[in-house]
């Protein structure tokens, strides 16, 4: 696999044995069989793509899409606020694209995410992209989380589903002391009532807004995504 750029800053992940082909022309496929990061190579119609190898920010951008998918900010942030390392026990749920388990399979590495996923449909999707981008790391449970979590002494429980409330009494079992209930919910009214359920935790709800710059004109960018989710992150302080 790489990844090729022009000189739009387009970027094409593609795969080896093959002819990349675009609207600007084709590479041979000994060619970027050939190519190493830090190479250029040139389509037949003279269009130049930097190769450099993809990583898993690659990976989440071109990840085909099921339902609303998770974006870097805040999958960073995510792993950042549970604290998350290589090796560390993650159960997530819901699935849905496998976006956000990319990235947390990538932090925990080679440690297992576990996901649970109640719709077939989506976890088709998600293991889709697993194989697509050779993530073996990730066990996907065709699974309700609301009738429980099989896992215990996990460092984390993240949550991206519509009733995060209904998993946290399981979330509270399957949790060691200090872990990690981490939860992404859309309408701050989600936000409200899983925390009415969080006792015996220390949590906070916040939002990332993240605004780019055009350092050309010394302003903020005139359009930015204005709402993805709030994020609650609770830490169980005893059981
Ligand atoms: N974080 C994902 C998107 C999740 S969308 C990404 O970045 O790609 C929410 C998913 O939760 C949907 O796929 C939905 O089917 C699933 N879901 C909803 N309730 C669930 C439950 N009780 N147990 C497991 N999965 C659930």
């Amino acid at each position: 696999m790489k990844l090729l750029i022009d000189e739009r800053e387009d970027t094409y992940l593609v795969f080896e044995g093959k002819d990349f082909h675009t609207k600007y022309g084709f590479v041979k496929a000994d060619d970027l069989k050939n190519a190493k990061p830090g190479d250029m190579v040139e389509s037949n119609m003279g269009r130049r793509f930097h190769v450099i190898e993809p990583d898993v920010s690659d990976f989440m951008r071109k990840a085909m899409r099921g339902p609303q998918a998770v974006m870097q900010k805040d999958a960073a942030i995510i792993a950042g606020y549970a604290c998350l390392r290589s090796g560390s026990r993650v159960v997530e749920a819901g699935a849905g694209s496998g976006v956000l388990s990319i990235y947390l399979s990538y932090v925990i590495y080679p440690e297992k995410l576990v996901s649970y996923e109640i719709r077939e449909d989506f976890a088709e999707i998600a293991k889709a992209n697993f194989s697509k981008y050779k993530i073996e790391n990730v066990e996907l449970k065709l699974k309700d989380i609301y009738e429980g979590i099989d896992e215990k002494e996990l460092d984390a429980v993240v949550l991206d589903l519509t009733e995060p409330w209904k998993a946290v009494e399981h979330a509270r079992k399957a949790l060691k002391v200090g872990g990690y209930l981490i939860s992404y919910s859309p309408s701050i009214n989600q936000s409200r009532q899983l925390a009415e359920k969080l006792s015996g935790f220390r949590y906070e709800t916040f939002e990332c807004i993240l605004r780019n710059w055009k350092e050309e004109s010394m302003r903020p960018d005139t359009r930015m995504i204005g709402h993805t989710g709030f994020i609650t992150v609770a830490r169980i302080l005893s059981r």
